[in-house]
């Protein structure tokens, strides 16, 4: 267990590796093997907090304090920070039936399937869930151009073909893999999905496509209580603790690796997280670091793209969620920049 005890004193090798708009592929991997990523480029939507009724349990204002913080930080610089794109219809629709994404964008969507989604309808929220989806797009580009890439905000795993349920309204991975797949700019890709919560809506969407491996590690105990079995499922106890939690991944994660993906898609929902409302696993801000470091000083050792995309947090308070993000940012900079 050298590499949990010994923070940041595992030697790198630092292999890396350009938006959306770039000419992104696969070929572009090995090519650009030890090599520091001199400039990141990082996609978020910069609108102001999405509002939504007195007493509501989403923290939606954690998306500004996020990029606030990493701004006041200098974690990112201003070069480094872009405006996602939003998604289009044509994109979404490779994930999600035409009649979901027509009812969410018109509002006409069955009030039942709002109530799933925990978020009520509005205009604002369908500009941030199509930025959402457009910026985990974006990233992915960049990702398989420069070798790592992130969007402040995406992770939305729950969400169905059909219908979008806990805060996720489309979702974002599904949308980019069947999109890259489609043209083909990867050929084979995994999910390492280390959010609280089970990715059903990945597990679901993605699971008849045997060219990706869906690898999600949750609280057994947590939402969603019926959960679509991912390529790999580790389920959790209450209480799991770092060095648990550190040893499950450190056992699996050479599974990931062995299926050889063009790229990884690493959701880092910060909600195991002890401070968590919706968590369950009592990691410490200390072993969410660990757990990053190890998930991205991997990939970058076996020379795979990274796109980070958010996934979930729900500290009190949020603060702490906030500051977990950033912590995953300045791991991902000692990385791919050291
Ligand atoms: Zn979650």
């Amino acid at each position: 267990m050298d590499r949990i005890d010994n923070k940041y004193g595992i030697h790198l090798t630092c292999n890396t590796w350009n938006h959306r708009n770039a000419d992104s592929q696969i070929t572009s991997r090995h090519a650009t093997e030890n090599k520091v990523i001199a400039q990141m480029k990082i996609f978020f939507y910069d609108h102001s907090t999405l509002q939504l009724p007195q007493g509501h349990h989403f923290p939606s204002q954690k998306y500004s304090m996020l990029l606030d913080e990493i701004r006041n930080q200098k974690i990112l610089g201003e070069h480094e920070l872009i405006q996602s794109i939003p998604a289009t219809r044509d994109e979404v629709i490779v994930a999600h039936t035409k009649e979901y994404f027509d009812g969410i964008i018109t509002g006409t969507i069955d009030p039942k399937i709002m109530r799933q989604i925990g978020l009520p309808w509005s205009k604002d929220l369908v500009e941030r869930s199509l930025a959402s989806v457009g910026g985990s797009l974006c990233a992915a580009n960049e990702a398989l151009v420069s070798g790592f890439s992130g969007n402040l905000g995406g992770g939305t795993h729950h969400a169905m073909a059909d219908q979008g349920m806990g805060y996720c309204v489309f979702n974002d991975l599904a949308v980019v893999i069947l999109n890259f797949l489609r043209l083909k700019k990867i050929l084979r890709t995994a999910i390492i999905d280390l959010d609280v919560h089970q990715g059903n809506g990945n597990a679901a969407i993605l699971g008849s496509h045997p060219e990706v491996f869906t690898f999600s590690m949750q609280g057994q105990k947590n939402y969603p209580y019926r959960k679509v079995p991912s390529t790999l499922d580790i389920n959790l106890p209450d209480d799991t603790g770092d060095k648990a939690y550190l040893e499950h991944l450190i056992t699996v994660l050479p599974k990931v690796f062995d299926f050889n993906p063009d790229i990884i898609f690493y959701l880092a929902g910060v909600d195991p997280l002890k401070e968590d409302r919706l968590g369950r696993l009592s990691l410490t801000m200390s072993g969410l670091g660990e757990r990053d470091w190890l998930v991205l000083e991997q990939c970058q050792r076996h020379s795979i793209p990274v796109c980070l995309v958010m996934g979930g947090g729900y500290a009190v308070p949020i603060e702490l969620t906030v500051q977990a993000h950033v912590q995953t940012y300045k791991i991902a900079k000692e990385v791919y920049q050291n």
